[in-house]
């Protein structure tokens, strides 16, 4: 029997985390039009109105920098049969100047909110023996240190790290999780950091393809790694980022 690819996602519940803006919010889209019900969280309301408006999902509004919030909301959101671990934040300081407060705030939603919402979903996928998948938004910066990204590279090699344990420990459970990597890509995020042509010009140089990554390219990658055809692939962390890591 054949399935319909466009519609491969069709009984699946989807979990996206960030989905008000940026990669997250292109990831909603195309799993929406992918066949899945989608569940979008993010902390501004008005972003998931708008969703909500154009897709029809449910939307779930909490500060993931908030721990109990984050698994208030995560509960709230049971069953999912997918995740995707989005939301993520970035606040440019050099080392010597990183605060612990900036530290804490980028760990925080960048981190330890992955990791309880994740844990909310396994348990739950657990519970209902289906198996699952995960993707958490990780980042070249995970492995590529960054002039002003101290707090973020450290979160971001953190969410990598994290993953491996959740592959090692999910995966006997029918579970797989993995990560992308995106190179800078042009959403809300990258206009904070990148959008000055001094800054962007020397990173642009180091992309064999000589190009930033739409927020589109990172989410048809997200949903190759929460579909079938990655069904054997878990625990690994997917460049997308044009060859800035193969030079
Ligand atoms: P964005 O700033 O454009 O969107 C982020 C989304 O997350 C927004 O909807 C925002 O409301 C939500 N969010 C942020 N903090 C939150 C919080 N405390 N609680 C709830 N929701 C919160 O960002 P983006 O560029 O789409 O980035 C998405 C992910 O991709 C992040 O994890 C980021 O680190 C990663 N990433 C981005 C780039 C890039 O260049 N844009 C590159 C590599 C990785």
């Amino acid at each position: 029997m054949s399935t319909d690819r466009n519609r491969e996602f069709a009984g699946k519940t989807v979990l996206v985390t960030g989905a008000g803006k940026g990669i997250g919010l292109a990831t909603a889209r195309l799993m929406t039009e992918r066949g899945a019900v989608v569940i979008a969280l993010s902390r501004s309301k008005a972003d998931l109105d708008a969703l909500c408006a154009e897709t029809g999902c449910r939307t779930i509004v909490a500060d993931l920098g908030d721990a109990n919030a984050t698994r208030a909301a995560a509960q709230q959101a049971q069953p999912v049969d997918l995740l995707v671990n989005c939301a993520g934040i970035v606040e440019l300081e050099p080392f010597l100047d990183t605060t612990v407060e900036t530290f804490d705030r980028i760990m925080a939603v960048n981190v330890r909110a992955a990791m309880i919402v994740a844990q909310a979903c396994a348990r739950s996928m657990i519970s209902r023996g289906a198996g699952g998948a995960i993707v958490n938004v990780s980042s070249v910066a995970a492995q590529v240190g960054t002039p002003l990204h101290a707090a973020y590279c450290a979160s971001k090699a953190a969410l990598d790290a994290l993953t491996r344990v959740m592959a090692v420990e999910l995966g006997v459970h029918g579970i797989r999780v993995n990560t992308v990597n995106p190179v800078v890509t042009l959403t809300p995020m990258a206009e904070k950091v990148w959008s000055e042509p001094e800054k962007s010009g020397p990173m642009l140089a180091r992309i064999p393809l000589q190009r930033f990554v739409q927020p589109e390219e990172v989410a048809r990658t997200i949903a190759y790694l929460l579909g079938s055809d990655s069904s054997m692939v878990n625990g690994v962390s997917l460049a997308v980022d044009g060859g800035f890591q193969a030079g």
